[in-house]
């Protein structure tokens, strides 16, 4: 019986650009697909794409689109079309070794600004048709200006702001003791009666061990806040 299996990708990002995120199931293995690449869109499987932001507001913003093919650009693609109505260009790319190992990524995501003329966009959309895969820009060792400069061809290009992005976790011992405490009594007890807890951040595969004492304290404060 064949079985539709869907992968969760799971990314966070900053303003500062930090990004991290994880997947849920590291391990699937499928075979090529029918252009000899990874079968991407086969591992997503079906589901939902959803965002949310943090905005600063009281509750976050959520909005979703339902993924058409798993081929991750071209499904954010449609989510920035259909949840945020922005017509935009989303290309993304991974180029994998022999062993499967990452040894280059990268993306871009363009949108013209609501004054942009038919012209300007129809010479845009003529570039994008041109251009190669962004693996191939990787390969060819272009940087984020590279490749910006290779979409955008016959531009005049102003950069008004850059950031460095870089994969960067947030998590702190300080921060995973606020999950611990959010633990019911009856956990945190029983971790107290272990004398030891170690947890694994999922973005990071970062591991942090808890000792008696430290679990002890964490259940005294857990008391103390729930008799404010
Ligand atoms: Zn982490």
């Amino acid at each position: 019986m064949a079985m539709a299996r869907s992968v969760k990708l799971r990314p966070d990002a900053t303003p500062e650009g930090f990004v991290r995120g994880y997947v849920d199931e590291p391990h699937v293995n499928l075979p090529l697909n029918a252009l000899g690449k990874i079968d991407v869109g086969g591992g997503i499987g079906q589901g939902m794409v959803s965002v949310t932001r943090f905005t600063g507001l009281k509750n976050p913003v959520t909005g979703s689109s339902e993924i058409t093919d798993g081929e991750i650009a071209d499904d954010l693609t449609k989510y920035l079309y259909v949840s945020e109505q922005t017509p935009s260009s989303v290309g993304l790319g991974v180029l994998v070794n022999q062993e499967f190992q990452c040894i280059g990524a990268g993306g871009f995501i363009i949108q013209p600004l609501p004054d942009a003329t038919d012209e300007c966009i129809d010479k845009l959309e003529a570039n994008l048709r041109q251009v190669n895969s962004v693996s191939h820009m990787v390969e060819r060792g272009l940087d984020a200006k590279g490749i910006i400069a290779e979409l955008l061809q016959g531009f005049d290009i102003h950069y008004m702001t850059t950031t460095e992005l870089a994969f960067k976790c947030q998590c702190s011992k300080e921060r995973i003791s606020e999950v611990l405490l959010s633990l019911g009594h009856k956990d945190l007890q029983s971790l107290v009666n272990d004398g030891h807890a170690e947890v694994c951040c999922h973005f990071c595969n970062e591991n942090y061990q808890f000792d008696g004492q430290e679990l002890q304290a964490i259940f005294d404060e857990a008391m103390k806040r729930t008799e404010v």
